[in-house]
Order: structure tokens, then C-alpha cells, then sequence
């Protein structure tokens, strides 16, 4: 029989678990539940059970036939020991939360804990778009800005677990708070949160768009950034909203001018961009792409490969599950 491991992505929206084929990187059962900013160490477990246990139904296999459980959550991570030290885009009162013990007292496998962005990037080196590149980098936009890198092959974690996070370089002294506390980071500049708390400011102030229209699919309470989804956002810029227009564009600019630092620092040979609105919102990549390019060191700019995500949504789900079944 093939081999499975279980992969739990525990993003700022959502939690998404699959039994991954970790030979093929095929995904053949999934779960998914929303996540709850307000939700407690207790109820933060019980979503993940809740999704393991619908993927393995969905897969029609029990606990006994996969190899581990590996789980990627939005938030600072001790890997060695499995602890989920803090969030800041979750629930704020889960503080040092041993997630790898729980979830082996509860299934009796092996467990694993990283960072969401660093679970994707092994899931697109090992089956996605950084398949057979040694030196990459991967950065996911969505309710944060999360990034990993990829050297010789293998994740880079950093010393304390946080090497890659992009999004929280400065790109103001001067500017917004970030969610984590720090001032002027990149996320609160295009992060999709960003991108929609600017979208609906625009609509408070009165100024017209199409987007005004589309409202009634608008929900402005919604979680993370999510009050406007990324189509309803790709049919507005489609559209050539001005509106839609210049924010996406401020945006990517921002984006882009973050990603010419990690050339410059980094030296990579390909750029992996990910997340919904990536994948949907041409503008964005495309000006990303352009100022990245243009902002870069010319030879580094010009020979680096900057393109999407190969995995789509399942890149974190599939990464955790290797990472499972390779400990
Ligand atoms: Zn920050």
C-alpha cells in the first residue's frame, strides 16, 4: 500500500487538513473548518482533530494506516519541540502551546509542527514549483505576508525557527503598526488585509467602483482580509477599476520593492509566490514582478525566475504531510 501522512494547514481563515500520498504528493481525503480569532488553546485543538478526522474519513482510511501528522499554523513555531509559541494573526491567548504532544496523545502517531509558510514551500520543493530547485525562495500573501526560503535543498528555519519571515521587514520607519506590534512592515502594506482595509475605506469615503455593486457578496466582519474574496477583487481590476486599480498597484509595489531586498539579500534562483489573491489578481504579480525586477541588482534582477505557486491551495497541506512522513 502507498504511503500516507496527514498535513494540517492552520491558516488566518481557515483550517485545511488532507491524507496526503507522501510517494505522488497526491492528495486523497480532505477537512476544512473556518478558524476563530477568539478561539483557546482547547478549541484551537479541537478544530484541528475535527479536520483530521474529516480527511481521513474522506479518504476512507483510519489512523493506522498513516505514517504522522504534520501541522503548519501562521505563527512563531519551536520546531524541536513542537511548541506553538505565539500568533499574531490567531487567537492571541494561545501562548506556548505543546501542539505535537497533544496531537500524538490523541492519535498515537508521530507529530510535527512549522511555521504555514515553511510547510508550503517544502510542499511546492517537493512536488510543486521549486521541484528539482535547490535555491528558492517562497513568499504567500494573504491575511499576513508569510515567506520561507529554501537553500541547497533543504528548508532554512533560522536560529529560533523564524528565517524568512518578509513579511515583517521594515519598509516605514515611520508607518503603520503591523498585527505583531512592529511599525511599518510590509504586511500592513499587501498583505490581502491590507488590500481590502484600504478597498472598503476607499467605498466609506464615497469614492465609486464597481465594487460598490458587487457589495452585496461583501462582508466587511469577515476574518483575515476576507470580506472581499479574490475573484470579486480580479473581476473589479478586470474591469479597470480605478479604485481596485491603484490599491492593488500600491500593493504590489510595496510587495515588489520586498522582494528586490531578498534578491539583493538572498540571491535566489527562483521566487515562488502563492496565496489567493496572488493566484487570482494578475496586476498584482505582474507589477510585483516588474518593480521586483526593476529594484533589484540588474544582473540579479533580470536572471531570477519569479512565478507562482504550482500547489495552489494545497501546497501547505502537502509540504506538512512530507514533513510528517520524513521524521
Ligand atoms: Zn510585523
Amino acid at each position: 500500500m502507498a504511503r500516507h501522512a496527514i498535513g494540517v494547514d492552520f491558516g488566518g481563515t481557515k483550517v485545511l487538513a488532507a491524507v496526503v500520498n507522501v510517494e505522488n504528493g497526491k492528495v486523497v481525503g480532505t477537512g476544512k473548518k473556518r478558524t476563530s480569532a477568539g478561539d483557546g488553546p482547547d478549541n484551537l485543538m479541537k478544530r484541528i482533530y475535527a479536520t483530521c478526522d474529516a480527511a481521513l474519513n474522506d479518504a476512507g482510511l483510519s489512523i493506522e494506516d498513516v505514517e504522522g501528522i504534520g501541522v503548519g499554523i501562521a505563527g512563531q513555531v519551536d520546531a524541536e519541540r513542537g511548541l506553538l509559541i505565539g500568533t499574531a494573526n490567531l487567537s492571541r491567548s494561545v501562548v506556548d502551546l505543546p501542539m505535537a504532544e497533544r496531537i500524538t496523545e490523541r492519535y498515537g502517531v508521530p507529530a510535527q509542527i512549522r511555521n504555514d509558510v515553511q510547510i508550503a514551500a517544502v510542499g511546492e520543493l517537493s512536488f510543486g514549483a521549486g521541484k528539482g530547485i535547490d535555491d528558492f525562495v517562497c513568499i504567500f500573501v494573504g491575511t499576513g505576508i508569510g515567506g520561507a526560503i529554501i537553500q541547497h535543498g533543504a528548508l532554512v528555519k533560522g536560529y529560533t525557527g523564524n528565517a524568512g519571515e518578509l513579511g515583517h521587514t521594515t519598509v516605514d520607519i515611520e508607518g503603520r503598526i503591523c498585527g505583531c506590534g512592529g511599525r511599518g512592515h510590509l504586511e500592513s502594506y499587501a498583505s490581502r488585509t491590507a488590500i481590502t482595509a484600504a478597498l472598503l475605506g476607499e467605498l466609506r469615503r464615497g469614492h465609486k467602483s464597481i465594487l460598490s455593486e458587487l457589495l452585496p457578496d461583501v462582508d466587511p466582519a469577515a476574518p483575515g482580509g476576507t470580506a472581499i474574496r479574490s475573484g470579486i477583487l480580479s473581476k473589479a481590476v478586470k474591469s479597470k477599476d480605478d479604485v481596485a486599480v491603484q490599491i492593488v498597484t500600491s500593493a504590489a509595489t510595496y510587495l515588489g520593492y520586498g522582494l528586490a531586498s531578498i534578491i539583493n539579500f538572498q540571491n535566489p534562483q527562483r521566487i515562488i509566490l502563492g496565496g489567493g489573491v496572488i493566484e487570482a489578481v494578475d496586476l498584482l504579480f505582474e507589477t510585483a514582478d516588474r518593480v521586483a525586477r526593476r529594484e533589484a541588482f540588474p544582473y540579479a534582477g533580470e536572471r531570477v525566475e519569479i512565478v507562482r505557486a504550482a500547489l495552489g491551495d494545497n501546497s501547505g497541506v502537502v509540504g506538512a504531510a512530507v514533513i510528517a512522513a520524513a521524521t
